[in-house]
């Protein structure tokens, strides 16, 4: 739920169990439009997993989604890396964090999409499948797993997965090529068949989910899963 009333998001906040707030140790542009932010504090009661997000109240009547890279309980440490974009209420929010601000968080919750026995996944997003990407390859990289990301990203963005360490990344433009089935089929995990049994985990644009399941049809042998991030024209997700 995005939107409700105050009295609403009231209630349901002091119905959960209430979590240690956190602070802002630091944040940093990874690029003018990508925002890096480390939060510190008490996160042991916090259960993460690949993928996960959590649901920060960004006003008194809106909530918004966003996804750690990673929350370590030793270093008490949880990063985020949030898409800066248009007016809305989440970005109005993540934007104006700086050091020292404290911030309400709720435990995180998601599918469980990552699983240590598959032998090679392929992770579809954009800017805000980021964060989620990098919680996914440190899982790759622990595990010895095979994976391949494709990012759809603005020009800006395009050095960011690089930056950020990923390997095994293909960055795409967002040309509209990512909404067309008959283009996404270009990209090479369709042309080799020893990809055709990776565990798809597609996030991101809603239409360019939608675009690649489509182009799946019929070629993917292992199991594709798809959540979207955001949607043109809707308020949060
Ligand atoms: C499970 C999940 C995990 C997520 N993790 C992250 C994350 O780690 N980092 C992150 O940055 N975002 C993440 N998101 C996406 C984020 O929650 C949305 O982008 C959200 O809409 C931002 O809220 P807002 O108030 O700024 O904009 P809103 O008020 O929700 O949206 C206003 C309008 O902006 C447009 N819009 C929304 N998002 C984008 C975008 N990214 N690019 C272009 N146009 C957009 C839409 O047309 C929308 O109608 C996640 C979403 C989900 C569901």
């Amino acid at each position: 739920m995005p939107s409700a009333p105050k009295w609403l998001f009231d209630v349901v906040e002091r119905l959960m169990p209430k979590l240690p707030q956190l602070q802002v140790s630091s944040t940093e542009m990874l690029s003018p439009s990508l925002k890096k932010i480390r939060l510190v504090g008490d996160v042991s009661l916090l259960d993460f997993r690949e993928g996960y997000y959590m649901d920060f109240r960004v006003t008194d009547t809106d909530v918004r989604r966003y996804s750690p890279t990673f929350i370590d309980a030793q270093t008490g440490m949880l990063e985020l890396l949030v898409h800066l974009h248009g007016n809305g209420p989440g970005n109005a929010f993540m934007g104006a964090l700086k050091p020292g601000d404290t911030v309400d968080v709720a435990q995180p919750r998601g599918h469980k999409y990552y699983d240590d026995s598959v032998e090679k996944y392929v992770f579809f997003g954009d800017e805000t499948s980021l964060a989620a990407a990098m919680s996914f390859y440190r899982s790759f990289k622990h595990n010895g797993q095979q994976f391949r990301f494709y990012f759809e990203l603005d020009e800006e963005n395009k050095g960011v997965p690089q930056l950020l360490g990923l390997e095994n990344c293909v960055v795409l433009r967002k040309d509209g090529s990512c909404t067309d089935p008959k283009r996404i089929g270009s990209l090479s995990v369709f042309q080799d068949a020893g990809w055709h049994d990776a565990v798809f985990v597609l996030t991101g644009n809603v239409k360019s989910v939608q675009a690649f399941r489509k182009a799946l049809k019929g070629v993917a042998r292992g199991k594709v899963h798809t959540q979207g991030y955001w949607l043109e024209g809707k308020k949060g997700l």
